[in-house]
């Protein structure tokens, strides 16, 4: 059977349990599509051998009788994630030769149950950006272009390589990180899914820390079914991190029933955006449509809060993020820089430190350290965090008037050309995360669907936000919008 890789997480765990393929075959057709899609620059550490040993142990797995549904899948698995024996280097310098000696909870439960690795992808560096254009493996490149042009289009960030690689068929599914949207806004920019679960439902031990208390980990999958079945193999309870939540974890693929009659789906008021492309608006009127046509009741809903995200997300991420980076100092991990005569162990801290960072994990370090200093804490750390507990409160108060669901657009646009952001003013690149954050700092799940198609042919998501713990019921509502929006569109090839 040829194109195995184009194959989605169901159809291949269907056709693996009905003996029609194995692991190895399925191995074997990513790691081919993988050699050939250079150009993309998605996987910046392969592991083939891993993979087919791997493959070999799932097939004799699935042989047995024994196979849970990840098994025999072959992944793509982000930078972030650390893995025991393989480079993790969160796409930066710094972390250069750096080689874990453990795994990390989620790619462990992964292979627990049989999944493969094909390789390490590329994503913006520490998971801070929205293009994939601070990584130090430079940028990964979106298998989409506008109509017939050839400008090279950013497949979105941090997640940037895990997009890349699911829409191009490179893999089955990717696992990706989203601490302001880095699963959402790259799923959106390449025309796939990707859920962010409830902080906690994921174990963020062995995940290399950007911003700690809204880091989770999420599947990128080809369909909202596939992201289930690999969300609830990802997700656990584990000891290691004293955040992870101690609930069982459902069935999420035995939810998706496609009813969604009598839901109340929440439609807030201030995610009309001033100056939002005509696309947007139009792409979010059809999609309240297809959820009234599906029998949902549209609500409209007030998050008076909402302008104040991007602002209280911008010092709570980066004040956490120069904690977290503050272990890098070229004694522990990776790089060290090559040291002058005479120096000392400062200037080996701070030679290290500015050849190992690149400029945005720069700035943002710079950003943190200001905002929780003595003298600034109160007027923007402290502020930010009070700011963060009342867009909570606002999300906390439209569900506990009875909404099950909020429906927004996930991405102020369709994917920008590489390029077109990274030079100007960084608020404007910020300005991308403008619908995704909020359900960060809210500690809520989120999933992006894709929809739809802009007048360049190019892919359009809406974003699903679910009440916490209820992803089961987040992942029905997903799936009833993907299949009234039916989206097949893909990348015409290229690379
Ligand atoms: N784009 C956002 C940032 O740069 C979000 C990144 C993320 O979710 N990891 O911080």
């Amino acid at each position: 059977m040829s194109d195995l890789n184009k194959l989605g997480l169901a159809e291949a765990r269907d056709k693996l349990r009905a003996g029609d393929v194995t692991s190895v075959e399925l191995t074997q057709a990513c790691l081919g599509a993988i050699e050939s899609a250079g150009a993309l620059n998605a996987f910046v550490h392969n592991t083939p051998e891993l993979a087919i040993e791997q493959a070999k142990a799932a097939d004799l797995r699935i042989q047995s009788g024994d196979a849970p549904d990840m098994c025999g899948l072959p992944l793509g698995i982000k930078d972030l994630f650390c893995t025991k024996g393989v480079p993790s280097q969160a796409a930066s310098g710094i972390l250069n030769g750096f080689v874990p000696e453990y795994e990390s909870t989620v790619t462990q439960n992964l292979f627990d149950a049989g999944s493969v690795m094909l390789g390490k992808l590329n994503m913006d560096e520490f998971a801070m950006g929205s293009s994939n254009e601070t990584s130090v493996y430079g940028n990964a490149i979106n298998p989409w272009r506008r109509g017939n042009e050839d400008t090279a289009l950013t497949p979105g960030g941090s997640s940037g390589g895990s997009a890349a690689a699911v829409s191009a068929d490179l893999c089955l599914a990717a696992t990706g990180t989203d601490t302001g949207g880095s699963i959402r806004q790259p799923a959106a920019f390449v025309g796939i899914t990707g859920i962010k679960p409830t902080y906690g439902r994921c174990s963020r031990w062995g995940v290399v820390a950007f911003a700690s208390s809204l880091d989770q980990a999420g599947p990128m999958t080809k369909n909202v079914r596939d992201a289930a079945i690999m969300l609830e193999t990802m997700c656990s309870h584990d000891p290691k991190d004293s955040t992870s939540v101690d609930l069982p974890v459902p069935n999420f693929e035995a939810m998706l029933t496609d009813d969604i009659r009598g839901k109340k789906i929440g439609i807030p008021k201030e995610y009309h955006m001033d100056g939002m492309p005509a696309e947007i608006d139009a792409l979010w009127a059809e999609g309240r449509e297809m959820l009234k046509a599906a029998g949902a009741e549209l609500v409209d809903i007030s998050l008076p809060h909402t302008k104040y995200a991007l602002p209280a997300y911008y010092v709570i991420a980066p004040a956490e993020a120069s904690s977290n980076l503050a272990r890098y100092d070229g004694v522990r991990y990776g790089q060290r820089a090559t040291l002058a005569q005479g120096d000392g162990i400062t200037e080996m801290y701070e030679k290290t430190r500015a050849q190992g960072f690149g400029h945005e994990v720069q700035r943002r370090v710079m950003i943190g350290t200001y905002v929780l200093s003595a003298g600034f804490y109160d007027a923007y750390y402290n502020r930010a965090r009070k700011v963060r507990a009342l867009i909570k409160k606002d999300f906390e108060d439209v569900f506990a008037a009875g909404i099950d669901a909020i429906l927004t657009p996930a991405t102020p646009s369709a994917a920008f050309g590489l390029g077109e952001m990274s030079d100007a003013d960084p608020v404007k690149m910020y300005l991308n995360d403008v619908f995704t954050v909020t359900v960060n700092l809210a500690g809520l799940p989120g999933i992006a669907v894709p929809t739809g198609v802009d007048s360049q042919g190019l892919p359009l998501s809406l974003q699903l936000i679910g009440r916490p713990w209820e992803e089961g019921d987040l992942l029905n509502t997903a799936y009833a919008l993907e299949q009234s929006a039916g989206f097949v569109a893909k990348p015409g090839k290229w690379w």
